[in-house]
């Protein structure tokens, strides 16, 4: 699809149920807020259909051998993980947020590898019918938000221990012609933007949590759903905007977006169910899934990145800063911890290797180091962008106030700094500044930088189990002579 014909299909939809501050959305597809997160993921299929970027942006179907969205692509090799992660580098820096589609992207080839397993060991179907969701994936250019995360009631609990059954999303009846689930899912990436919602289990499951190990699809417009806008910092600057390019916003054209999803009994077909009771298979299915997203953040956030760099030099420019030596000092720290997430987000792909099922699988190992430096670098990259912005991205006076007669004058004569420079390009960079670290870009840039694609403590157990300490002591010791 095209950009344009991704927001058409977007708007054949039933309408779905959304609510943003308690009401529901009429049109949510006119809305400011929802409005800038489509144009986000509207860029992904932009970017197909632009010849400097086709190379990244599609791909060849290992299943029909036709030209598809990479977004909708089972990766190969190596190197089609390496071109994930430039897509999404490309992509970072060309709208400055989270533009949505990856989760959907990760969860397809996790639930690739994960169907191929179960069927090879207990003789289901779930393959072949998983292969033929993905070929109208393939086919339709489907956007799909990738449905993992549980709200998870009392942390210490499993599943079926919570005081309240459906705190964890599960099977609340089998029918002849498929199941019915309930539950919620908590930060849903790009679901109100999606056509296809895939629900995959969120934590590895034991014997008595069988009616919590599904896995399976339905449509983003299903029966049942309900979806519950979050809020993002400063969100309500997008709707006091009149005018498209309005100064206050920041970045006016993109956004990212996380709801709520309510799965209130909704059906599920049979043939797009791809998982039911077999909890063996959870964990291997939830540790796929966050390694690749582990890797993509090597690429988005890195794409990010090079904005607020590019921003931090600006504004060191701007303020007439920068000549000065811990400028310089500064934007090469950044740009070195920058460069240091990249590095991990291309090294997990250059060491993948395929899966049983023929799919290419990232280096767990180095994807979650990937994540664990993305809880922290981005943290110190904001800082130093703040620390060179200096403090008028917090006291800044509104665009009204530039516009105003009557204040107008005084900020053009007192915010002036660098000659050359008009107060309004200066105050368009600290506002773009303030959205990234503080305002609807800093949940992209920051919370999902610490929380997406699991919290840091998530990364460390998989350093712990992956890092086989047993082998490096055995090298410690053959070094010092050691023989029992
Ligand atoms: Fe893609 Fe990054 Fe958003 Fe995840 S956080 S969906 S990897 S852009
Ligand atoms: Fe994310």
């Amino acid at each position: 699809m095209t950009g344009g014909e991704y927001r058409e299909s977007l708007r054949r939809r039933q309408p779905l149920k959304i609510y943003f501050q308690g009401e529901a959305l009429e049109h949510p597809l006119d809305h400011p807020l929802v409005v800038a997160s489509v144009n986000s993921a509207a860029l992904t299929y932009e970017l197909a259909g632009d010849a400097r970027h086709r190379e990244l942006a599609t791909a060849t179907s290992a299943l029909t051998g036709r030209t598809i969205s990479r977004f909708t692509h089972l990766h190969q090799s190596a190197e089609d993980l390496i071109r994930k992660v430039r897509l999404l580098r490309l992509l970072g820096q060309k709208c400055g947020t989270c533009f949505q589609r990856c989760v959907g992207l990760d969860g397809l080839n996790a639930v690739f590898a994960a169907t191929f397993a179960i069927d090879r060991k207990q003789g289901t179907g779930y393959h072949r019918r998983f292969v033929e969701f993905l070929k109208q994936a393939e086919a339709a250019d489907w956007m799909i938000a990738g449905c993992m995360t549980d709200v998870k009631g009392e942390r210490r609990k499993r599943p079926h221990q919570q005081a309240d059954p459906d705190l964890y999303l599960r099977v609340v009846a089998r029918r002849a012609d498929g199941l019915v689930i309930r539950g919620a899912k908590a930060h849903q990436t790009g679901a109100v933007n999606s056509h296809q919602l895939l629900v995959m289990p969120t934590v590895a499951m034991q014997a008595q949590d069988r009616d919590y190990a599904v896995c399976c699809a339905v449509p983003a417009d299903a029966e049942g759903l309900v979806y519950i806008y979050g809020r993002q910092g400063s969100d309500l600057r997008k709707l006091d905007c009149s005018e498209a390019g309005c100064i206050d916003c920041g970045n006016w054209r993109y956004g990212g977006q996380e709801c709520l999803v309510i799965f209130d009994d909704v059906f599920v077909p049979a043939e797009r169910v791809f998982m039911d009771g077999e909890h063996e298979f959870t964990g291997a299915l939830v540790e796929s899934f966050a390694g690749y997203h582990r890797q993509s953040y090597g690429g988005c956030k890195v794409g990010m990145g090079d904005v607020i760099i590019g921003a931090a030099a600006c504004i060191a420019e701007y303020n007439g800063a920068e000549g000065a030596a811990h400028i310089r000092e500064k934007l090469v720290e950044m740009i070195q911890l920058n460069e240091t997430l990249y590095g991990c987000g291309i090294a997990c792909s250059a060491l993948g290797q395929p899966t049983p099922a023929g799919n290419y699988l990232i280096d767990l190992l180095l994807a979650n180091v990937t994540k664990q430096n993305v809880t922290r670098f981005p943290f110190e990259i904001a800082r130093l962008l703040q620390d060179i912005a200096g403090g008028l991205i917090g006291t800044l006076p509104s665009a009204h106030d530039l516009a105003s007669p009557q204040t107008g004058p005084y900020l053009q004569k007192y915010l002036r700094a660098a000659p050359g420079v008009s107060v309004e390009s200066r105050v368009r960079m600290l506002r773009l500044i303030e959205n990234f670290t503080l305002g609807r870009a800093a949940v992209s840039y920051l919370t999902e930088s610490m929380h997406g694609a699991g919290s840091p403590q998530a990364q460390r157990i998989m350093l712990a189990r992956l890092a086989d300490l047993e082998d490096k002591k055995r090298l410690a010791r053959e070094l010092a002579g050691i023989k029992d």
